[in-house]
């Protein structure tokens, strides 16, 4: 029986190790920046520091010897593989893997597993899963991603690449990196918003989000406060925001039908999107499915640990599967 997983959450700007326990306590949190200038650079970001925890903590004997590493990255992974399959966002271009090298570096098991599908993990064993047995995870931050579960289950697809519905089109000519036009992400992640504001901003030679964008602090939260003051730019990213979000909720409840919808990233910080989901869903949803309405929300796991915790019990679930 597994004892201790040393997970390793791989995001955007950082690189978060820790021990997790099988009852999703972590402790011996270390912090170490990730890269994405190419794909060898954010490879070598990663086994660094691997390397570095691994020096400091274990093999000094500060930390008992984890039993298996779980490694929670963005883009489609082969979780049976552990390989790095493919990313827009951090390159990875050519499968890669990472997993049998760090596994042959320290002897030692090592799983890994998309972002989003880790954090939905962590939500069928501690959060919104313990109440439901069909939900979905869904993930708004730099860009758009969701969790299917039926049936208490993470569906994976084929190539462990279900839930990409930030690449559903909502119609509308933006064209998309994945090569369509039209898909959500494009506009309504919190990456698409400051493209689509970039984009417009010669429209709106009044607009705050210049400034905001000058100084580096045009994100979603600014766009959406700009909004809310009455910037006429702001506005129209967040109108044509909402509208995808909502497209995209309605889409996401017709082939899933799930119970709950449990809400995580960072553009969720403002309750904003998801009061206007719910208010848009008043009125469409049917009489029968109105309890739906109750049961969207935003996911109560700490947004910190929760990636954390579902690259560790990837580990769990695929080594005593
Ligand atoms: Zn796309």
């Amino acid at each position: 029986m597994m004892d201790t997983v040393m997970g390793v959450d791989v995001g955007g700007t950082k690189i978060l190790i820790g021990l997790v326990r099988l009852d999703g306590t972590i402790t011996h949190e270390r912090r170490y920046p990730s890269q994405r200038g190419s794909q060898e650079i954010a490879i070598a970001a990663v086994k660094r520091a691997v390397a570095a925890y691994w020096a400091e903590l274990v093999e000094s004997g500060a930390i008992p010897r984890p039993d298996a590493i779980g490694l929670g990255l963005v883009g489609q992974v082969d979780h049976r593989r552990a390989e790095w399959v493919f990313s827009m966002a951090t390159p990875i271009l050519t499968p890669y893997p990472l997993g049998r090298e760090i596994s042959e570096q320290f002897q030692i098991p090592v799983i890994a597993d998309n972002d989003v599908h880790c954090a939905t993990l962590a939500e069928i064993r501690f959060g919104v899963g313990r109440r439901f047995r069909d939900f979905v995870y869904l993930n708004v931050g730099t860009g758009i991603a969701a969790g299917l579960v039926s049936d208490g289950r993470l569906i994976r697809g084929h190539q462990n690449n279900a839930g990409e519905v930030g690449h559903i089109v909502a119609n509308i000519d933006v064209p998309c990196e994945c090569g369509r036009v039209g898909c959500i992400e494009a506009y309504a992640s919190g990456g698409g918003m400051i493209r689509h504001a970039r984009a417009l901003m010669e429209q709106y030679p009044d607009s705050v989000l210049a400034q905001l964008d000058r100084e580096g602090r045009m994100v979603s939260s600014t766009i959406i406060q700009a909004a809310r003051e009455g910037d006429a730019l702001a506005i129209r990213v967040a109108e044509l925001m909402m509208k995808a979000q909502l497209s995209m909720v309605q889409d996401i409840i017709n082939f899933m039908d799930p119970q709950a919808i449990v809400c995580g990233g960072g553009v969720f910080r403002d309750p904003w999107l998801l009061q206007g989901i719910i208010d848009g869903l008043t009125g469409w949803l049917p009489p029968n499915n109105l309890a739906l309405l109750d049961n969207i929300t935003v996911s109560k796991l700490d947004p910190q640990k929760i990636g954390l915790i579902g690259a560790a019990l990837c580990a769990y679930q695929e080594t005593s599967a």
